[in-house]
């Protein structure tokens, strides 16, 4: 089949490479002039390595992609273990930079079948009308355009994502200038009164990436990506372990997201076109579910052509709206005031209840979302 590709992130890209190993003819249609992801990281959890792996990637990830000993969960003032729990699946966990991971998928398509600078206004049927007056007509398309995106409310009308109360400050930090801190391959999150903060080496572990998110009331610059600066990072954790503060001292540079998402819907496609990633199913990054999310779509969705959309929603919808909830549950449990609650939750980490431990999670980390057919 002739399938049509809206977006050139990293599900549009995934998807792109798993419809051509599955002998699809596809298009990637990108509106920026050129690939590129936010300087930042990205966990590839052992779902979504599966996935990649199948595709041939495996080497491509092994060649900068840090896999973690454990996850690590500690307390916000005195860096107390809360629950370090071992990972071990049987595919990779990664933590990588979104550059290495989006040219990995890049230099698996043909260069092409990526058609940069085009930006999609309307579709027509299977037909897709990009800005530039080019116009190309599919037997499927499929719109991977992220979570603002044209080809959802060309579908389903204007729904508006809605600020979750969360904004994520994001750096990369040079491994060399935290030497003295001794780190562990560990993916560290730390979990305080309103706020969490996440850190992980990346990029063969010559850096280390971080994530701090902060509750605020309102979202009010004009854009939803902004430059920041370290001081605001800093005040925000003010109080904070010198770990932690010691790792925002050391970035050069900071920018910070206002944090959206949207309920799940109930359905993705209308006739031939269909849905995937962040496109359908946007979520608070709290589960580091949203690219693995979208990596299993475009898996699935190349297994079960040509066959209709609706199984791929059947498939796909129970498991990404869990997800989508799941992440929303954790900006509370992450975020808990110090008091009973907070006292309550760390008494079940440091009891290793199942409900928290990185292993406990099979029915996430041990999906294949490529043998669809076979269950
Ligand atoms: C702070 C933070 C941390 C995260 N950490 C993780 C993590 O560790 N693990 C994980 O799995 N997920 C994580 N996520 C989620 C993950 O980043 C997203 O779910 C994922 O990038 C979505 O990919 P996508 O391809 O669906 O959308 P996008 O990455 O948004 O890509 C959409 C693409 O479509 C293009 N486009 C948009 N409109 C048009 C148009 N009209 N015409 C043509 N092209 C268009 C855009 O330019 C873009 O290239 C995190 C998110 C955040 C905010």
């Amino acid at each position: 089949m002739t399938v049509g590709v809206i977006g050139g992130g990293i599900g549009g890209l995934a998807a792109a490479v798993s419809l051509l190993r599955a002998g699809h003819d596809v298009h990637v249609y990108e509106q920026s002039p050129r690939l590129s992801e936010v300087g930042a990281g990205v966990q590839v959890s052992p779902n979504a390595s599966r996935v990649l792996h199948g595709l041939g990637l495996a080497d491509a990830l092994a060649e900068t992609g840090v896999q973690p000993l454990a996850w690590h969960q500690r307390r916000w003032d005195d860096g107390r273990t809360l629950l370090r729990a071992p990972i071990a699946a049987p595919t990779p966990h990664y933590q990588m930079h979104r550059a290495d991971l989006l040219a990995a998928l890049a230099a698996a398509i043909p260069p092409d079948r990526i058609h940069l600078g085009h930006r999609l206004v309307g579709v027509d049927g299977t037909e897709a009308r990009f800005a530039d007056g080019l116009r190309a007509r599919f037997d499927v398309l499929v719109g991977a355009d992220g979570i603002h995106s044209t080809v959802r409310r060309l579908l389903f009308g204007p729904d508006a994502a809605r600020f979750t109360g969360c904004v994520a400050y994001r750096a990369v930090v040079p491994a060399e200038r935290l030497r003295h801190l001794d780190l562990e391959v560990t993916a560290q999150i730390w979990m305080g009164p309103g706020r969490h903060f996440v850190h992980y080496f990346i990029s063969g572990r010559r850096s280390v990436n971080f994530v701090a998110v902060v509750e605020q009331d309102r979202w009010t610059r004009e854009s939803w990506t902004d430059r920041a600066e370290i001081a605001d990072v800093l005040a925000a954790f003010d109080g904070w372990h010198p770990q932690v503060r010691e790792i925002i001292s050391a970035a050069d540079e900071t920018y910070v997201w206002a944090l959206f998402d949207r309920p799940p819907m109930p359905r993705w496609s209308v006739g031939r076109v269909t849905l995937l990633g962040d496109a359908a199913h946007p979520m608070l990054p709290f589960m580091a579910q949203g690219a693995a999310q979208a990596i299993e779509d475009g898996a699935t969705l190349a297994a079960l052509l040509p066959d209709a959309f609706d199984r791929y929603e059947q498939v796909r919808l129970p498991r990404t709206s869990r997800l989508q909830e799941m992440s929303a549950g954790n900006k509370t449990r992450f975020h808990l005031p110090d008091g009973p609650a907070q006292r309550d939750r760390d008494r079940e980490l440091a009891a290793g209840s199942r409900a928290w431990s990185f292993n406990a999670l099979e029915w996430l980390y041990d999906y294949d979302a490529a043998a669809v057919l076979d269950r």
